[in-house]
């Protein structure tokens, strides 16, 4: 299985899976997708629901990935998805869960993504990512600086999956005193050598701007081995096919479907989705065949991706015009993801999408696919449909959703019931919610929502009491510069 750039021209070259594995963006600034995707037929859809049944998720992961990766041998993907997928850091030995909620009306069903160390469900790539990491890198005897910004989830799930791995450090800057308690301590509690968390005095989007800065020095970026554990690295893509798979062969054997007729049992699954990641996922593993029927792309007050599949217009928004609302995760105001969904779109035109990303997004801030053929049949070829929420609707969602099945969501699992709601009558069901993270992580909006503290899971009982470790840092990147080089051990 080779890997091609969503910008790809026929001149270059195409690369394997260990290549693009500590790489970020292509050389040509586009995203990297395998040259086509592997077909699961009704037969291999029926042997893939042995696996889960016998030999559980790990299993079914690996077999899912071998797909993809042809350059790490069977028994060595084994291995790392045995120790990436496993108990206690998942909370639960099915890792991915699924269960029906009672009396919702429609047949609602969830998918639980987020029963891993921080409660998120990035956790599910970035636990595959960490033993993939450590094992390229032991492989080819080098090491990797993880240099990232976060607002919270996606630092937490990295340096959990990076933490006391040889040959790794991670560099993670938050915005001084912008994040929830809850993340503060899931962060900053880790105290291992090779995890420096820095405030950063400034917001977001200094600590990207700081990132940034420090990739753009070509010298200190090689002299540092810096590397990015960010949502366009292909890895934590199939990462995210693989519960696609599960969640289907889930559903359909709890609703007793377990035979060859099955695949005529098409799912529609809701994403609460930000930068696409997730739901460009779900439209893999339905390329690949498994039977997912509708798409839903379930978005908050930041709609870029809502207003693209209702009119088709992608406008990507500036740092003024992205909101910050009570699901937090999702507040993006450009999907990084989306282009992988693009190409694919367009028939696979790299010259196409090289022109619509990386010239009429910059020139214009927009493009317009509205007259296309492709987007006029996007639901039927494509599966796609869109929604929103406000944050009234969540904490309405959360109400419901507890007094009509006795079960509490997140904001952003809140905006996927939302939005599944909203379009139940037109879908194909059941209807499966991904939930993207546990109510726990935002206690405050759970708090609104209902009055009460979200229940503690006893994995996060004492972590707020924990002591902390955090470097301050003001919003200068000679100064990040400096922190590197004193904090970061090489190895060799
Ligand atoms: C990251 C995140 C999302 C958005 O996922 P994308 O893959 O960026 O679309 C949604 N909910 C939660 C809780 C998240 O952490």
């Amino acid at each position: 299985m080779h890997y091609i750039s969503t910008r790809q021209t026929p001149a270059t070259p195409s690369r394997t899976f260990s290549d693009i594995l500590l790489e970020g963006l292509a050389p040509d600034g586009g995203l990297y997708l395998p040259e086509d995707y592997p077909q699961l037929s009704a037969a291999d859809l029926a042997d893939l629901r042995v696996t889960l049944d016998n030999e559980g998720y790990a299993a079914l992961a690996a077999r899912v990935l071998a797909l993809f990766i042809d350059d790490i041998p069977a028994a060595d993907l084994q291995a790392i998805t045995a120790r990436a997928y496993t108990t206690p850091a998942f909370s639960d030995p099915q890792i991915v869960p699924v269960t029906r909620l009672d009396n919702a009306g429609v047949d609602l069903w969830i998918a639980h993504l987020s029963n891993g160390p921080t409660a998120a469900f990035k956790d599910m790539a970035m636990q595959l990512l960490g033993e993939l990491f450590e094992y390229e890198l032991g492989r080819r005897g080098d090491w990797l600086t993880i240099v990232g910004a976060t607002s919270g989830d996606t630092g937490s799930a990295a340096e959990y999956a990076l933490r006391g791995r040889p040959g790794l450090s991670v560099v993670m800057l938050t915005p001084a005193g912008r994040m929830t308690a809850f993340q503060r301590a899931q962060m900053f509690s880790l105290l291992d050598d090779n995890i420096v968390n820095v405030a950063v005095d400034g917001v977001f989007d200094d600590c990207q701007d700081l990132v940034k800065a420090v990739n753009m020095d070509a010298d200190f970026k090689a002299a540092w081995h810096i590397g990015a554990v960010n949502s366009i690295n292909w890895a934590r893509l199939v990462a995210q096919v693989v519960y696609y798979v599960a969640t289907w062969l889930r559903v359909t054997t709890a609703r007793g479907l377990a035979g060859g007729d099955a695949v005529d049992a098409r799912v529609s699954v809701v994403v609460p989705s930000g930068n696409f990641g997730n739901v460009c996922a779900a439209h893999i593993a339905r390329s690949m065949g498994v039977p997912l029927d509708t798409l839903v792309v379930a978005t908050n007050e930041n709609d870029v991706l809502d207003e693209f599949f209702r009119t088709g217009v992608y406008r990507v928004r500036t740092g003024d015009q992205t909101l910050a609302t009570s699901s937090p995760s999702m507040d993006i105001s450009k999907a990084s993801n989306f282009e992988r969904f693009v190409f694919d779109m367009l028939g696979r035109d790299g010259q196409r999408v090289a022109e619509l990303f990386g010239k009429a997004l910059e020139r214009d801030g927009y493009f317009d696919l509205s007259d296309t053929p492709e987007f006029a049949q996007m639901r039927s070829a494509y599966g796609f449909v869109s929604g929103t929420s406000s944050h009234a609707a969540r904490l309405e969602e959360i109400r419901r959703t507890e007094d009509e099945s006795g079960y509490l969501v997140d904001p952003h699992t809140a905006d996927g019931m939302h939005v599944a709601r909203q379009w139940a009558s037109e879908l194909e069901m059941p209807v499966v919610v991904m939930e993207t993270a546990l109510p726990v992580k935002f206690a405050e909006t759970v708090v609104e929502a209902t009055g009460r503290l979200p229940q503690v899971p006893e994995r996060f009982a004492d972590i707020e009491g924990r002591p902390q470790k955090v470097e301050s840092l003001g919003n200068d990147v000679e100064a990040l510069k400096a922190l590197i080089e004193e904090r970061v051990r090489p190895v060799n």
